[in-house]
């Protein structure tokens, strides 16, 4: 389990496990968020891994997923800071992993969360 929403009864609950990395805890932190502002009609999210998907084209629940996956990238990767700061990256080696660690530490994700970013932003 990643982490869940609980919202019923005019209350929101995030619950999270602790097992998993700070980086990736941010992440679910944010994904959940994403439930509570987006989908705030459903009473409970119970997210058992975030997994991604470039193509919105599913239907229901899929998209709910996508929706707070995007959400969450846009909180914690914003898009102007982002393309601020790879412009400023003067030669990017797409095989050399350390130009994207480097901005993965700095947003404190994943380099696989940074990564997806970057490419639906169209940056790789
Ligand atoms: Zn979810």
């Amino acid at each position: 389990m990643s982490g869940f929403l609980d919202q019923k009864d005019g209350a929101k609950t995030i619950g999270l496990n602790d097992r998993n990395s700070p980086n990736r805890q941010r992440f679910t932190i944010a994904h959940e968020l994403g439930h509570a502002f987006l989908h705030a009609s459903k009473p409970l999210y119970f997210d058992e891994a975030l997994k991604f998907r470039n193509k919105i084209s599913e239907e229901g629940t899929q998209l709910e997923e996508i929706e707070a996956n995007l959400f969450a990238a846009e909180l914690l990767m914003p898009q102007n800071f982002l393309e601020s700061d790879f412009e400023e990256i003067v030669w990017f080696d797409i095989d050399d992993s350390k130009d994207i660690q480097e901005l993965a530490d700095k947003y404190q994700v994943s380099q696989q969360a940074m990564t997806i970013r970057l490419g639906y932003l169209e940056l790789l």
